[in-house]
């Protein structure tokens, strides 16, 4: 580390010092309880409540909206949704949509670029190495391919924000912002809810939707299905799997078959018992009308859930 970073370093760590002793001379805030002063549960609770935001972000925005392009969103709903990926995740929204187009593309070929079926996830030890590490690092790898941005990342936010804050700075808000956030609002704890949110996607859509999807859990629909002119049914198929039928942990991506067979569209579950929790956001988005399907419901394009027969949505 060269001399001007480091007093970069200790200059911020000085004035978080700072902030933290105004803070606690003249409001509330202590370092074990911060502003909110939160229970035990209180502070599960929120986690919870955060760690979800960003899945629904990454679900319904990241994936549907600008990778697939199943539906529109109101400009203001999606630069919130924006900011929300920048201020806990750091990824780019062109880089994140370039990759897992190129997935969709080259799917699970030598090409694709976070497929696990090269990697055997036959061991525990393997599956847990590819949860932690190895998925997250193909994606890194992956992001810093610029032939794979510039060939899948057309039709991203390129504005004025994107240029000079969430791209040039892209680890801003989760790596400073949002510590800073969670210490204010929590005191030290608030630096443990940090450490979740910053690894909760990592793990979970790097990890288990890009390696589990395509690996454990059940295919309603299958690579080798044929049309009866001997044509593949579902080309983009190949090893993806529904994790399981419920899909809320993480979104409706457990679904990960079913949207590989109708990639386009923008609700995920197929089958009257399987679930999916994005596409409830997205319809009630739709209610409010701040979003719009891109395409008009068919009948490969319309959710078979469940909750789709129960309230009767989106005819
Ligand atoms: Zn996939
Ligand atoms: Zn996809």
């Amino acid at each position: 580390m060269n001399i001007t970073k480091s007093a970069q370093g200790w200059t911020i760590a000085l004035l978080l010092l700072l902030i933290g002793l105004i803070m606690s001379a003249y409001t509330s805030w202590t370092p074990s309880n911060g502003l909110l002063d939160f229970s035990l549960i209180g502070l599960v609770v929120w986690t919870l409540i955060v760690t979800h935001m960003t899945i629904q972000t990454v679900t319904v925005y990241l994936h549907r909206t600008v990778a697939h392009r199943g539906l529109s969103l109101n400009p203001f709903v999606s630069h919130c949704f924006r900011f929300w990926i920048w201020f806990t995740t750091g990824m780019s929204v062109k880089e994140w949509a370039a990759i897992h187009r190129k997935h969709h593309a080259k799917v699970d070929t030598l090409d694709d670029p976070h497929t696990p079926i090269y990697f055997g996830l036959g061991s525990v030890s393997q599956l847990l190495k590819w949860v932690f590490v190895e998925g997250v690092s193909k994606y890194v790898k992956e992001s810093h391919n610029p032939k794979t941005i510039e060939e899948y990342g057309h039709n991203t936010p390129n504005d004025w924000i994107e240029k000079h804050l969430y791209a040039l700075h892209p680890f801003l808000g989760v790596g400073v912002l949002l510590g800073v956030t969670n210490v204010v609002l929590f005191g030290l704890p608030g630096l443990i809810i940090w450490g979740i949110q910053a690894l909760w996607i990592p793990v979970f859509a790097a990890g288990v939707i890009n390696g589990m999807g395509h690996w454990f859990g059940y295919q309603n629909f299958k690579r080798e299905e044929r049309t009866a002119d001997g044509k593949l049914r579902f080309p983009n198929v190949a090893y993806s799997t529904n994790m399981i039928p419920v899909g809320i942990l993480i979104g409706g991506e457990e679904l990960h078959n079913n949207h590989h067979a109708y990639p386009v569209s923008p609700f995920f579950a197929r089958k009257w018992w399987e679930f999916d929790l994005g596409s409830v956001t997205i319809r009630l988005l739709c209610l409010l009308r701040l979003a719009k399907l891109r395409t008009p419901f068919t009948a490969t394009n319309k959710v078979q859930g469940l909750y789709y027969r129960m309230f009767n949505m989106g005819a």
